[in-house]
């Protein structure tokens, strides 16, 4: 059973934007999901599960990042991770209050947590993960309210873009053209 996320397209009617001009907060919020999207693809062409993400505050990048569990040969190089130490970074601080990370599939129990611990704000996922995702379909990490900070989390833009690319990794996979997967 999926909690309830708010759905983006009726996002926008309930006054979230930071404009008055819902139209525009819209297309800004697409584009940055597109740009999570891009990051998806590089990790197709790398062979690994394509999976995307971007930090954004005040309509700036301030990082990015795709799935390398196997390049890196490292469990944790999820999208997620990579995105907000690049966004850390970026800041110099280990906070990223005010921040949205925008994500193309829902973000694991690992990645729900350096949300929180980072202190992002807004959580925007395209597609759900009903095997381990911890935004709302497994777990709920990032509204868990015994936490000392919680997110907020709105899910469905270009879910179709996304489950297409995954849809295609894991077809080449059951093909054998892909000898292993990252994500569980
Ligand atoms: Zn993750």
């Amino acid at each position: 059973m999926i909690k309830d996320t708010v759905n983006f397209t009726k996002m926008w009617l309930f006054g979230h934007a930071q404009s008055n001009n819902p139209t525009i907060m819209l297309t800004l919020k697409n584009n940055w999901m597109k740009q999570a999207l891009l990051e998806a693809r590089k990790a197709l062409a790398d062979n690994e599960v394509p999976v995307g993400a971007v930090v954004v505050k005040d309509d700036q990048l301030l990082g990015r990042g795709y799935n390398r569990t196997q390049a890196l040969t490292d469990p944790t190089a999820h999208a997620e991770i990579l995105a907000i130490t690049s966004a850390c970074q970026t800041l110099n601080s280990e906070h990223l209050k005010g921040a949205d990370i925008y994500v193309t599939l829902e973000p694991c129990a690992m990645c729900a947590g350096a949300i929180v611990l980072a202190r992002i704000s807004r959580l925007y996922f395209a597609v759900h993960d009903l095997k381990t995702g911890a935004c709302g379909s497994v777990f709920d990490i990032v509204r868990e309210p015994r936490l000392n900070h919680t997110v907020e989390v709105y899910s469905g833009i270009y879910a179709d873009e996304s489950e297409q690319l995954l849809k295609d990794f894991f077809e080449r996979l059951r093909n054998n053209t892909i000898v292993e997967c990252g994500y569980s």
